[in-house]
């Protein structure tokens, strides 16, 4: 296994490469500066969506959420929490599917919120329902 990790920014979405050791709060982005980790989920949006889940070493966990959807905002605090626990361990993003309904009828998103764990860009587990925080924590651990 190569001891270089890609990692996109989460700022300028330029793919870096980084040793793995590295990849820590330190590690900035070559190209605009920016911490290459987030504490925060990443809004992904056509323009970067699949630059992120295609072009990342590491797992990339989707949150396929709406405004108008109770269960979604109920979650959103339990889920920018675990963004800020797992940050080294995976890439937490959000995709707003009303915004994006293109790429939400890609993945078949039928029920909100759907999860999606991807590596390689390839979807390895999908959980659809509101979870709590002790809840993400695992299910992401679990697939990242
Ligand atoms: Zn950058």
């Amino acid at each position: 296994m190569s001891d270089h990790l890609r990692v996109v920014c989460p700022s300028c979405h330029t793919v870096n490469r980084v040793l793995r050791e590295r990849l820590g709060p330190g590690a900035n982005c070559g190209s605009c500066k920016a911490q290459l980790l987030s504490a925060h989920p990443i809004k992904l949006s056509a323009a970067n969506f699949d630059r992120h889940v295609e072009s990342n070493d590491l797992t990339v966990v989707v949150d396929f959420w709406a405004p108008w959807c109770g269960p979604c905002r109920a979650m959103a605090p339990a889920y920018e929490q675990a963004a800020a626990e797992l940050t080294a361990q995976a890439r937490i993003a959000k995709l707003d599917t009303e915004a994006e309904p293109a790429i939400a009828a890609r993945f078949g998103i039928r029920s909100i919120p759907t999860l999606i764990a991807f590596r390689s860009g390839r979807e390895v587990a999908r959980q659809s329902g509101a979870m709590d925080f002790p809840g993400l924590v695992r299910w992401i651990r679990a697939n990242a």
